[in-house]
């Protein structure tokens, strides 16, 4: 057992100064606020905040950063550079790349990580030896970084939508389907959970699954998190209605695809009807904040979702920027800008739609908290940087990023320690990975 005393920690009621709590068995204990330390135990200065959840994951998706800003463009002409970075993995590339990914990750503060993933299958469209050998790549990246996993296993089958109905695979997605759902359901049936790996499912969105294949995805994911792309992009949206004559909500509504398991991912451009769908269903709305600036998505209805009642979790999905600090203020901030009001969400809903919120939607309901009996996992941010020097404690998400984490702890084991990950630099992996990748 190790005991702790933190300077300030933020408890599920809010920020405490002078919190003890001890770790047995990677769970937390005798959490108490207002005392003084005790010998012993190790003390940790500035803020410590609950483990934060990385709601939505392509790793992959990081070798693109820094390199897709020149000749404008739009989401559909990046999508175009993403493919073909994926059009080159293969499952060693692909672990190097995610073991070193999933360090940076942890580095920031992300304890556990939601990885949809799509990326099956070998550059000819054919299922490698072991069908799994990608997500068993992941799998193992997770590990090594020491970060939770929960594998969104994707189903995709289609190339996109029209008015007339979906597509064919281009070739670079023939890696991304399994064929058809049956295919896909056998496939993920041979995953299963670990002590830090859960399995889930994914919808990859309404472009690449016919609502023919839904029900047989309600099915495979049974009570595990299911995760879908929603309505990021007007085209989207307008695709759906030309041929189902509805919204991309009201299409996994009527499918019975929406409720607390479920997650939808951006959700940025919503009817009123769909705001009150998923609210109502209590469907998580997972925001992307850093993304969908990025890719000039749009700002999705943050505080009309979570008023609607969808609980609200934050991802960093493509990787423009691995920083929780970032996408929680993010989704403040973009409110501030589409609203022109400021405290659209309180410092404490943020910490906790990053935390707590987020490991609801991606199947840890027993973590993401400081609390007796919750999985033992936190981050300590510096109070004493240049960026953090001054920060009231209960408002530090404001004024941290993700150089400020000192200390990361996921189920009581240390991942990193003086801002450092147990694996070495994050950025030693990443060079080693990307060089990997490029070598013709
Ligand atoms: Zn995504």
């Amino acid at each position: 057992m190790n005991s702790y005393w933190a300077a300030y920690a933020w408890l599920p009621d809010g920020c405490h100064a002078g919190v003890s709590f001890d770790v047995a068995d990677g769970r937390f204990a005798e959490v108490r606020s207002g005392v003084e330390s005790r010998a012993g135990q190790e003390v940790l200065p500035g803020v410590t905040l609950p483990g934060l959840a990385n709601g939505h994951s392509h790793a992959f998706h990081r070798g693109l950063r820094g390199r897709t800003h020149s000749g404008g463009g739009s989401f559909w002409t990046w999508r175009e550079q993403m493919y073909a970075l994926a059009a080159r993995l293969d499952p060693d590339s692909y672990a190097a790349l995610a073991r070193a990914v999933f360090a940076e990750m942890a580095q920031a503060g992300y304890t556990v990580v939601g990885e949809f993933h799509y990326l099956h299958h070998d550059q000819r469209g054919r299922p490698y030896a072991d069908p799994n050998a990608m997500s068993n790549a992941l799998i193992q990246a997770a590990t090594e970084a020491g970060v939770r996993l929960t594998l969104l296993d994707a189903c995709y089958l289609t190339g996109g939508l029209a008015a007339t109905g979906h597509l064919p695979l281009d070739p670079v997605q023939t890696r991304f389907s399994d064929g058809d759902v049956d295919h896909w359901q056998v496939r993920i049936g041979l995953l299963s959970d670990l002590d830090q790996l859960r399995i889930g499912a994914a919808v990859h969105s309404v472009r690449a699954v016919p609502a023919e294949a839904f029900s047989r995805i309600d099915e495979a994911a049974g009570k595990r998190p299911l995760h879908v792309h929603l309505s990021e992009q007007p085209a989207e949206n307008a695709a759906t209605q030309a041929f189902y004559g509805c919204t991309p909500t009201e299409l996994l509504d009527d499918h019975g695809l929406l409720g607390r398991r479920t997650t939808a991912v951006h959700a940025t451009h919503l009817t009123d009807t769909d705001i009150k769908t998923l609210g109502s269903t209590q469907t998580t709305a997972c925001f992307c904040p850093t993304t969908e600036r990025d890719l000039a998505d749009g700002i999705g209805p943050a505080r009309r979702l979570a008023n609607a009642g969808s609980p609200l979790a934050l991802g960093s999905d493509q990787h423009a920027v691995i920083d929780p600090f970032e996408e929680l203020r993010g989704l403040e901030l973009h409110e501030r800008l589409a609203t022109g009001e400021r405290g659209r969400f309180t410092p404490a809903e943020l910490i906790m739609i990053a935390s707590e919120a987020g490991y609801q939607s991606l199947g840890w309901p027993e973590g993401g908290r400081i609390a007796d009996g919750a999985l033992a996992d936190f981050v300590v941010v510096r109070s004493d940087s240049v960026r953090t020097t001054g920060a009231r404690p209960d408002q530090i998400g404001f004024a941290a990023t993700a150089a400020d984490v000192d200390q990361v702890v996921v189920a009581g084991q240390v991942i990193v320690r003086n801002g450092q990950h147990q694996l070495g630099s994050p950025a030693g992996l990443l060079r080693a990975a990307l060089d990997q990748l490029e070598k013709p």
